[in-house]
C-alpha cells in the first residue's frame, strides 16, 4: 500500500481525489493543546463548472490556487486530530467566478468530518455526557449538541399508523418536566418518547 493510501487507511478517509505526501503529520498545538497536523491535497479535474454548468473542455475551467481548510477528524491516539486540506481552487473563464474542490468526507460550510459526526451519535446512543463526547471527539460541547439536533431532525418518527397493542408510560425528565413515552407492547420498541405529555402533544407532534 502506498503512503498516501496508509494514512487515508489509518483515518478513514477514502475520497480518491485526497492524497497525502510523506511527512504530512506534524505535532503541533490548537487551541493550547497539544495536537496532530495532517496535510492533505484535494485536487481534480471538475467535468463542469459548477456555478454556470459549462462543460470543462480546453480548459474553459482551470485550475487557480488553493484554499486552507482545518478539519476536525476523530483522535488518533490519544491527540486530537485536525486535517489541513488544500482545497483547490477553480476559475471558469465563461462566467469568471471561481469555485473550490468538494469532498464527501466533510459536508459544505462544515469543519468537522462526518466520521466526527458518527461517533458523536454512537456515543450519545451510549448516553455520555455532552461535555464527554465533547472532549472524545476534540469538539465543544455546543457542536456535540449542534450535530445531535441535526441528526434528530431526520430520525424522527412519522408513525402512518401505530401497532395495534401500545403501551405508555410518564416520566419525570428535569425539574418538574414529565416526558411521556408510547411502545409497542409485542416488540417492547420505544416508538417516541415526548417531551410533553398534553392532549396537543399527543395527538399532533407525535403524528
Ligand atoms: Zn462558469
Amino acid at each position: 500500500m502506498s503512503y498516501s493510501n496508509s494514512i487515508k487507511s489509518l483515518i478513514d478517509i477514502q475520497d480518491l481525489n485526497i492524497t497525502f505526501d510523506e511527512d504530512c503529520v506534524k505535532q503541533g498545538t490548537f487551541k493550547g493543546k497539544a495536537c496532530k497536523y495532517i496535510t492533505g491535497t484535494l485536487t481534480y479535474n471538475p467535468t463542469h463548472c459548477v456555478k454556470c454548468g459549462i462543460e470543462n473542455k480546453n480548459f474553459t475551467v482551470f485550475k487557480n490556487g488553493t484554499q486552507l481548510s482545518r478539519i476536525t477528524l476523530p483522535l488518533t491516539g490519544v491527540s486530537p486530530t485536525y486535517l489541513l486540506l488544500r482545497k483547490q481552487r477553480f476559475m471558469c473563464t465563461e462566467c469568471n467566478t471561481s469555485f473550490t474542490a468538494k469532498t464527501p468526507i466533510v459536508e459544505r460550510n462544515c469543519y468537522i468530518s462526518k466520521n466526527v459526526k458518527v461517533q458523536v451519535m454512537i456515543k450519545s446512543a451510549e448516553a455520555q455526557s455532552l461535555k464527554s463526547i465533547a472532549k472524545d471527539c476534540s469538539i465543544s460541547p455546543t457542536t456535540v449538541q449542534r450535530v445531535i439536533n441535526e441528526v434528530a431532525v431526520h430520525l424522527k418518527p412519522h408513525h402512518t399508523k401505530l401497532p395495534k397493542h401500545l403501551s405508555f408510560d410518564e416520566f419525570k425528565y428535569a425539574k418538574g418536566a414529565m416526558a411521556f413515552e408510547y411502545i409497542n407492547v409485542l416488540n417492547g420498541d420505544i416508538l417516541d418518547i415526548l417531551n410533553r405529555r398534553d392532549n396537543f402533544a399527543i395527538k399532533i407532534i407525535s403524528l
